[in-house]
């Protein structure tokens, strides 16, 4: 007998980000010397006063179920780093959540109902379309490959030829993954006045905000008039190193904030108790290993974008944040990442999973030998489109 399961849960595939850097793992566990890749996920440990806090967090006791949105003193941290960024949130507009990704569901689940549009700004992260399809939504999406995969030449254009009083919601990501653009004030105003005339409800995903190596933009909700329609939704995975500690949050206002609480309450209770703990020395006591790992970031991506540009790969611009590089490969690129970790045992995510076919998404998050070794691997076959 199979048991039928719903249609909500067909409706999706399982995250492509996450599926090959399993199978990455498979292949190495079976003796392969696979270089991956393809999973966001930074490459260098926790900072150590944040691990200390974690423990010295746990002997204290801290082992309990927290308020469902979270300690008060870390939703008091969140606020203080918010307004930092021009944010007004009261602590009681923050919802700590384990893992940005739970945060950006429960925001979907909470503004989404069935047939309500929902644009995204293609190439988008994976999980975007799964999470809008599990609530029902329907999608429009922005292909910003022929603009440099920016807003700026053109971008901004099709994002308004997009939008209409029909769309219901736009998530923007920036520093973005998977093509590793900055949006600029410019272009992030130019959203500003779409959301504005025809009243769309904005998700602001920041969550490689500190990973910048150029300008910082400002925040999205910070702009005039955004404030009343921004949820945004961050996160320590990537900016404190701590994928596997799951831990982020969104703030927005308050009507959005209680619905999403509900959702909160009923599926997760709370983010893990000691792991808020950690949090707040994270983002109250943990500055240097932040810069030191974003310059290290800085170094592989100049480094990889100049060995491709060299080998004459064409690249639409340089990624001014994130740890991702978009690259035009040659043919089918679902299959030519097969081929890929298959015969060069290097393991890289095909653009269409990200809505953009004909690239592959390369994560940097890989110290510098093992990207030299990868490039050498595909460049002696035809991967790269050239
Ligand atoms: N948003 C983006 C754009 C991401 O790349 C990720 C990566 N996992 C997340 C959200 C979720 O991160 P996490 O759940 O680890 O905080
Ligand atoms: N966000 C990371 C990535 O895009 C981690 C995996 C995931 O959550 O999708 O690779």
């Amino acid at each position: 007998m199979t048991i039928e399961c719903s249609r909500r849960v067909n409706r999706v595939t399982p995250s492509a980000t996450l599926s090959i850097s399993t199978l990455a793992k498979e292949l190495r566990a079976d003796g392969a010397d696979v270089i991956d890749l393809s999973v966001g996920e930074p490459d260098f440990p926790t900072p150590a006063p944040i691990v200390e806090a974690g423990k010295t967090a746990m002997d204290a006791g801290h082992t309990g179920y927290t308020a469902t949105t979270g300690v008060p003193e870390l939703r008091r941290a969140i606020a203080d780093k918010l307004a930092e960024d021009g944010l007004g949130h009261d602590p009681d507009e923050i919802i700590v959540t384990p893992g940005a990704k739970q945060a950006l569901y429960e925001t979907i689940q909470t503004l989404v109902d069935d047939g309500d549009e929902v644009t995204l700004l293609d190439p988008a992260w994976v999980s975007y379309e799964a999470m809008v399809k599990l609530a029902g939504g329907t999608l429009s999406r922005v292909d910003l490959s022929p603009f440099g995969f920016g807003l700026a030449d053109g971008g901004l254009d099709a994002l308004a030829a997009a939008i209409s009083d029909e769309t219901e919601v736009l998530i923007v990501n920036s520093p973005s993954n998977p093509s590793g653009i900055v949006y600029g004030v410019e272009a992030l105003e130019g959203v500003r006045d779409l959301a504005v005339e025809h009243d769309v409800t904005v998700i602001s995903d920041e969550i490689y905000e500190r990973i910048t190596y150029g300008d910082s933009p400002p925040s999205l909700g910070s702009l005039d008039g955004m404030a009343d329609r921004t949820v945004t939704v961050n996160g320590f995975s990537k900016a404190y190193s701590m994928t596997g500690w799951r831990l982020g949050y969104l703030a927005g206002p308050s009507s959005v904030i209680e619905q999403a609480s509900k959702l909160h309450s009923h599926s997760v209770s709370c983010a893990t108790n000691f792991v808020q703990r950690a949090g707040i020395v994270a983002l109250e006591d943990v500055d240097e290993p932040i810069d030191e790992m974003v310059r290290a970031f800085e170094r592989r991506r100049d480094l990889l974008v100049d060995r491709l540009r060299d080998a004459g790969v064409e690249l639409p611009r340089t990624p001014e944040g994130a740890f991702y590089l978009m690259v035009p490969v040659v043919g089918d690129d679902q299959q030519t990442c097969e081929n890929a970790l298959a015969d060069q045992h290097v393991a890289t995510v095909p653009g269409s999973a990200f809505g953009t076919p004909g690239y592959a998404r390369i994560s940097y998050a890989t110290d510098v030998a093992r990207i030299e070794t990868a490039v050498d691997r595909l460049l002696k076959t035809d991967f790269f489109e050239r």
